[in-house]
């Protein structure tokens, strides 16, 4: 049986008023996971490790595992390939349950791999008619590979109820994001499009709304009028980790912001939505993305910073200069590091920065969205020490809350002193790939970037791209190790 969407292609999603907000159709779950692009990297380090947690923790009963890949291997190859990705899940403790457990071991016992070259016509159409119903198939293949793939796709190839799973990067400008929505949209309603950001895991997104729309403390002060600048953060020590042929095409501007702190930018700046419904939800990030830019007056010199590290050290561990790395070529002007002021340009929020920053080889870890609250309109005379600002501090692994208040001093109570209140947020104990995944088998798109907020993410960072590559903003320097070019000073410096 047909569900509405499937039978109306401009239906972009159903709702049962009689059902939690945000639950599955009924039939909507997933039989089976094909994975296209199985033998990659990204299916062995992220997505099967992903698979593996979801199943033995129960979350995925009844689910079959198919992998195809571009070379022929032995049964045999899989079966091994399985086995190292699964090896934490079938350990006993975190999520996993005991029938969890032996779920996963018959997963893996009847799951098989095929070869198949999905840009052959015809090949991936007549592989999908042995594979039941309905069917998430994971396009875990480079870029180029899974459009093409996509556009020899008939949508009579595939089984009802199918989900396409995209992964990132989704086209590489507006224009390409526009592209491939349109043929994406030839085959499957938009709600059965998940396009991947496994930085939407559910404690992310949930804990954000949470803290947000169920303390009217807060909420009563999420504007313009009492916040000064918001800034959301992803500094990490890794370096290129021999990843030049994808990230020196990249940097950090692509990478990163014009994805995921973009989007968790959004969820930071939206309006309440009425329903945890993937509709409203997914509705009240769009309308924040469609009322972005960077900057205000498209002086991106002024609004935007990038950098690259050179020679250094992180943990007494020696790191050469990002350009002497194997793969990177010089000509590429690739930034490991980039700072971008996005304005949302509402009531809310106009004037407030949006100062979204990721980079590479820093001297340490720091996960956070950090807000900042303008100071009072009038601190009582008579009070002495520093007056600093009220912030809120988000973090993102580990998922952590930090309120920064100036209290009363110990000693002298007539002077001002910092104390920070902290709690410690839930997260879920799946990884973010099993939490994605948990999404796409439910039939619950409310995780996935939808297709009009992804075009809009690129339509924000255009201009400044386009600026970085006409070099109207200078390439800055910072050692490997450092906490960035020296100039660079942030909230939490
Ligand atoms: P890899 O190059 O490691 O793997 C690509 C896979 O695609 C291989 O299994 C390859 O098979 C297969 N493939 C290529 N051409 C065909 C074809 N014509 N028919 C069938 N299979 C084919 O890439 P990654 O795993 O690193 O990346 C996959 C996707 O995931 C990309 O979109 C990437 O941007 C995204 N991603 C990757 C991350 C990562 O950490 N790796 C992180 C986030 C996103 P074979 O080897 O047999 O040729």
């Amino acid at each position: 049986m047909k569900t509405s969407s499937e039978s109306d292609p401009q239906s972009t999603a159903t709702h049962d008023a009689g059902s939690p907000a945000n639950a599955p159709s009924p039939g909507g779950r997933i039989k089976t996971l094909v994975i296209l692009g199985a033998s990659g990297d990204l299916t062995g380090r992220l997505l099967l490790p992903g698979v593996a947690r979801l199943i033995a923790s129960g979350r995925a009963p009844g689910l079959r595992l198919v992998g195809a890949g571009n070379d022929a291997w032995p049964a045999q190859q899989w079966q091994d390939r399985l086995t190292e990705s699964f090896a934490d899940a079938l350990a006993p403790g975190g999520a996993s349950t005991e029938a969890g457990i032996a779920e996963l071991k018959t997963v893996q016992k009847d799951s098989t791999y095929h070869q198949l070259d999905v840009t052959a016509k015809g090949a991936l159409g007549a592989f999908l008619k042995d594979v039941e119903g309905p069917v998430a198939l994971y396009f875990a293949l480079p870029p180029a590979v899974s459009q093409k793939a996509c556009e020899i796709l008939a949508k009579k190839d595939l089984p009802a109820g199918t989900r396409l799973v995209m992964e990132k990067p989704f086209g590489s400008s507006t224009e390409s994001a526009q592209e491939l929505n349109a043929t994406l949209a030839r085959l499957v309603p938009e709600d059965h499009i998940h396009r991947v950001d496994h930085f939407l895991g559910k404690s992310t997104v949930l804990n954000i709304m949470g803290l947000r729309f169920a303390n009217r403390l807060l909420e009563h002060s999420w504007n313009g009028d009492h916040i000064e600048k918001v800034e959301i953060v992803f500094d990490e020590p890794l370096t290129l980790e021999n990843r030049a042929r994808y990230y020196d095409h990249a940097g950090a501007g692509r990478d990163m912001i014009q994805s995921h702190l973009l989007q968790i930018m959004a969820i930071m700046a939206m309006e309440p939505p009425a329903t945890l419904d993937e509709h409203d939800v997914r509705s009240s990030i769009a309308a924040v993305l469609r009322a972005s830019s960077v900057g205000r007056d498209g002086d991106l010199a002024q609004h935007t910073r990038r950098a690259r590290y050179t020679a250094g050290a992180i943990a007494e561990r020696a790191v050469p200069n990002y350009l002497d790395e194997e793969g990177v070529d010089p000509a590429n002007g690739t930034e490991t590091l980039a700072e971008v002021e996005v304005f949302v340009n509402n009531w809310r929020w106009a004037g407030v920065p949006f100062i979204l920053r990721s980079g590479k080889a820093l001297g340490r870890a720091r996960k956070e969205a950090v807000v900042t609250f303008k100071p009072v309109p009038h601190l009582p005379i008579g009070f002495k020490g520093t007056d600093s600002p009220t912030r809120l501090h988000i973090g993102f692994g580990p998922e952590t809350l930090t309120l920064d208040l100036d209290v009363n001093g110990p000693g002298d109570l007539f002077t001002l002193d910092r104390v920070q209140l902290n709690a410690k947020l839930s997260s879920d104990p799946l990884l973010p790939y099993g939490e994605v995944l948990d999404g796409v088998l439910s039939a619950d798109p409310l995780l996935s970037v939808r297709g009009d907020t992804a075009e809009e993410c690129w339509r924000i960072v255009e201009p400044t791209f386009a600026a970085w590559k006409a070099n109207e903003v200078p390439m800055e320097e910072y050692a490997a190790g450092s906490m960035g070019p020296e100039t660079w000073a942030t909230s939490n410096d």
